[in-house]
């Protein structure tokens, strides 16, 4: 078989690249994966009850950037769909970031009128303020709400989510945990918010619909690279297994999905509540939540962090430590040395956690700086 591109990997970053390049070059693509659907961790389908489930997770999508919204939005409708998360803290379910509605759910009126008043003079209104920097303040009582917010929001589900401690993770994970100065529950913030109306499979089925375009489905890299004839070759896979994990393997985190059928309309009052301090699963997503739907069943996904075993689970999240990067590191400089022609993109290629939105976002910079100028 001959082409000008192979692709490996179906998911969203191949499939951005193998649209750009059959349209905007009218290049030859064949794109291949080794499971059994295209559209990679962001495939979905419809259920019986005409839900759509998201095999790997849920998934949202959310960008401030009009050109990714403008390139995403060629491919589906959007659904206006706003994420909000509650988390179950304290036996209440209270809204994750942690938030004034957070604040006075949890601590008595008059505590939490005065920490409120004490915040916002301190940092204004509409902020998110790391809670590293309210652990260092000066104010008791704002070191207090640090503190309870890391011990009861943060750690547990951080331990569970890694199987790590905090302390045993790169520090830049505790420094990133927000407190939001607002009444706003919405998870994101972004300008552009939804689901896409017919999910996301759809969107990729939507790019590869293209006369340039072939794809192989069950198909394996390492079984079939010498049957095709390429010019140059877009790796989405993972790095290390490209290079026979010659410098070792770079460690992920897996995820393990339960999911449930129920008899009744509705199981949660949001698509995502976080059990940070209870059960062994991190969260439940409801995924009739994300589209209309008036099914009386629902289908609920208990999500349990799982230690990711090459060859018997899938690679979910690169795991944010300092010797992780620099072993990713000397994958890289290996590939920029010694594979011409080759492209390393996406989540596994560049062991990095990408949103949608910022795999878009590659792979078209990708296109425009480099591939569209061969
Ligand atoms: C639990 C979870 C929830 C998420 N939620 C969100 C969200 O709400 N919003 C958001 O914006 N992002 C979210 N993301 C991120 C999103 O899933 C990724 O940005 C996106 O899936 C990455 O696309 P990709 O093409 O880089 O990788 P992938 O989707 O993994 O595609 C790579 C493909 O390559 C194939 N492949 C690998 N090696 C080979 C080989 N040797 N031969 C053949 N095929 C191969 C794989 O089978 C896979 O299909 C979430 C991620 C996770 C883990």
């Amino acid at each position: 078989m001959k082409c000008d591109f192979l692709i490996v990997g179906a998911g969203l970053a191949g499939s951005v690249l193998a649209e750009r390049i059959a349209t905007e070059l009218n290049k030859k693509v064949v794109i291949i994966d080794r499971r059994q659907h295209i559209a990679g961790n962001i495939f979905d389908y419809r259920n019986q009850d005409g839900q759509l489930i998201h095999k790997y997770g849920p998934h949202i999508f959310h960008t401030n950037s009009q050109k990714q919204w403008d390139y995403i939005t060629k491919f589906t409708e959007m659904y206006p769909y706003f994420h909000r998360v509650l988390g179950f803290v304290d036996g209440e379910f209270i809204p994750v970031p942690f938030n004034f509605n957070s604040l006075y759910q949890v601590f008595p009126q008059k505590f939490a009128k005065s920490l409120e008043q004490k915040l916002i003079s301190k940092f204004g209104f509409g902020v998110k303020i790391p809670i590293l920097k309210l652990k260092n303040d000066e104010d008791e009582d704002v070191q207090f709400l640090a503190e309870y917010i890391y011990k009861n929001v943060f750690l547990n589900y951080t331990t569970k989510q890694w199987g790590l401690t905090p302390e045993e993770l790169d520090p830049s994970v505790t420094s990133r945990i927000p407190v939001f100065l607002s009444r706003d529950n919405r998870y994101f913030q972004d300008k552009y918010q939804g689901i896409p109306t017919n999910g996301y499979t759809k969107i990729i089925e939507n790019m590869l619909n293209h006369n340039n375009i072939k794809v192989l489905l069950n198909t394996d890299f390492s079984e079939i690279k010498n049957d095709i004839d390429y010019k140059y070759l877009i790796y989405t896979g993972a790095i290390d297994e490209y290079f026979d994990y010659q410098f070792g393997q770079l460690p992920y985190r897996s995820l393990s999905f339960n999911f449930e059928r129920i008899d009744s309309v509705k199981f949660q009052e949001v698509a995502q509540v976080n059990y940070p301090n209870n059960y062994d699963y991190t969260r439940i997503t409801e995924f009739k939540h994300f589209l209309p739907n008036n099914s009386d069943k629902t289908t609920i996904a208990y999500e349990y962090p799982i230690e990711f075993i090459n060859g018997a689970n899938d690679r979910y999240y690169p795991i944010p430590k300092v010797e992780n990067r620099e072993l990713y590191e000397k994958y890289l400089k290996l590939a920029s040395e010694t594979q011409p022609n080759t492209f390393f993109v996406g989540r596994l290629a560049e062991y990095k956690y990408y949103n949608m939105n910022e795999v878009v976002g590659v792979a078209l910079s990708l296109f425009e700086s480099k591939i569209s100028k061969m």
